[in-house]
C-alpha cells in the first residue's frame, strides 16, 4: 500500500509541482481534493473495436476517457482489408477506415489518446494504477481492451524473418510481393481474407492448412476454392523457413501430416494467419485469466476489481468479431459509467 506522501509526490511530479507541496498534500482533505483534480475518470487499454466504442460511450457521460493506444494502434481491424459484416455498411467498409471513422467519433466527444503502452497495473482499495510507459497513472476506473496479437509458429530464426519475407498482415506487406509466389498458413477467416488479398499482387497463393478442410466461414471458404490463382495445400505444416543467403526467405519445408512426406517449396513471403493471442502481459497474476490467458469477465464487462472492466478479444475466445467487440466495449463504458455515478464522481 502507497503512503499518502508518495502519491502526493507522484501527482505533484506528474503536475509538474515542487516536492515541498506535496508534503502540505499530506493534509488529507487537501489531498483528496488534488487527487480528485488529477486522477483521470477513466482510462481505457486499447484502441481497437472494442476500446474505440468505450471510448464513444465514455466520452459522450462526459467522462473525457485517456485512451493507450498501445503497440497496435486500431487493434486488429487495422490490419484488415474490407469488412463486410459490420451492419450498417451495406457494401462492405475498409477495416483502417471503421477504425479511423470510431476514433473520430470518440475525439469529437472529448475522448484523449496517448501513444502508450501498459506494462503494469495495481488496484488500490479506492483507485486504480497502471504504468504506462515507465509512469505510473491513477484513474478511477479502468477499461481493458487490449485485444490479441498475431500468433506464429515458433520456428527457428522466426524472429529474424520477421520484415524479411515473413509477416502477418497481407494489408501491410502484400503489396511488396508482386508477380511472385507466396503462402498464406492458416485455415480461418483471417487465412482465408488475406488469400484473397494477395491475388492482387502474387503470381501465386499457396494456402497452406493443417487439416483437409477449412475453419473459415463458408462464405469466405467458398471464395477462396473458387479462386483459380489460390492453390490449398491441405493436410500440412511448415516445419522449416528458408532464407537465401542475404536472409530474405526463399522457401518453406512442407510436411504433410498424414504421409509424413516431405518438400521444399519456393516462395518470396509467408504470411501467418493462424490466429491470435490475448495481450493480458501487464496483468498476469493480478486479474483472473483462464488457462490460455484469456481475461475472465463476471456479468458482460466486470473483473475481480470494482472499477476494472473488461472488454473485446482480451476476454473472448468464442465469437471475435468487430461487433461484439465492439458491443462489450459499449457495456464496459456503461458500467463503468454507472460505478463512477455510485463512487459520485
Ligand atoms: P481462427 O479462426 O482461430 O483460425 C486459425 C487457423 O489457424 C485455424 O484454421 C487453425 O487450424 C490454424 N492454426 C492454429 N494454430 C496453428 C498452428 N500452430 N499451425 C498451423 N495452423 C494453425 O483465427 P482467425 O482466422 O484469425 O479468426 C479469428 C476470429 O476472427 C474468427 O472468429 C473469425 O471468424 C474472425 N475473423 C473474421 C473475419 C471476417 O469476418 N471478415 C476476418 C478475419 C477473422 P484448425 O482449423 O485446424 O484449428
Amino acid at each position: 500500500m502507497l503512503s499518502i506522501f508518495a502519491v502526493a509526490a507522484a501527482l505533484c511530479r506528474r503536475a509538474g509541482k515542487r516536492l515541498d507541496t506535496a508534503r502540505r498534500l499530506q493534509h488529507p482533505q487537501e489531498l483528496r481534493r488534488v487527487l480528485d483534480l488529477l486522477m483521470e475518470k477513466v482510462i481505457i487499454v486499447g484502441s481497437g473495436c472494442a476500446g474505440l466504442t468505450a471510448a464513444i460511450y465514455a466520452a459522450r457521460a462526459n467522462l473525457s476517457p485517456l485512451v493507450l493506444e498501445g503497440r497496435q494502434p486500431g487493434g486488429q481491424l487495422s490490419t484488415t482489408t474490407m469488412v463486410e459484416n459490420f451492419p450498417g455498411f451495406p457494401e462492405g467498409i475498409d477495416g483502417p477506415q471503421l477504425i479511423i471513422n470510431m476514433h473520430e467519433q470518440a475525439e469529437k466527444f472529448g475522448a484523449r489518446f496517448a501513444y502508450s503502452e501498459v506494462t503494469d497495473f495495481e488496484a488500490q482499495p479506492d483507485h486504480i494504477r497502471i504504468k504506462a510507459d515507465d509512469e505510473w497513472l491513477e484513474t478511477r476506473a479502468l477499461i481493458v481492451a487490449s485485444g490479441a496479437s498475431a500468433r506464429w509458429l515458433g520456428l527457428e530464426n522466426e524472429e529474424k524473418l520477421v520484415g524479411h519475407g515473413l509477416t502477418s498482415c497481407a494489408t501491410c506487406d502484400g503489396a511488396f510481393y508482386r508477380n511472385v509466389p507466396v503462402c498464406v498458413i492458416g485455415g480461418g477467416d483471417s487465412a482465408a481474407e488475406e488469400a484473397l488479398f494477395l491475388t492482387r499482387f502474387a503470381s501465386k497463393v499457396y494456402l497452406i492448412h493443417r487439416r483437409d478442410a477449412l475453419r473459415a466461414s463458408k462464405i469466405m471458404a467458398d471464395r477462396v476454392l473458387a479462386c483459380e490463382q489460390i492453390e490449398p495445400i491441405w493436410n500440412t505444416v511448415v516445419t522449416r523457413y528458408v532464407p537465401d543467403e542475404k536472409g530474405e526467405m526463399s522457401a518453406v519445408l512442407l510436411r504433410n501430416v498424414q504421409t509424413h512426406e516431405e518438400r521444399e517449396l519456393p516462395v518470396a513471403c509467408v504470411f501467418v494467419a493462424i490466429g491470435h493471442d490475448p495481450n493480458t502481459k501487464a496483468f498476469q497474476g493480478k486479474l483472473e485469466t483462464d488457462p490460455d490467458g484469456y481475461l475472465l469477465v463476471r456479468h458482460l464487462a466486470e473483473s475481480k476489481h470494482p472499477g476494472v472492466f473488461i472488454a473485446g478479444d482480451v476476454a473472448d475466445r468464442v465469437y471475435k468479431q468487430a461487433i461484439t467487440a465492439a458491443g462489450s466495449g459499449c457495456a464496459a463504458a456503461m458500467e463503468a459509467e454507472k460505478y463512477l455515478g455510485a463512487l459520485g464522481k
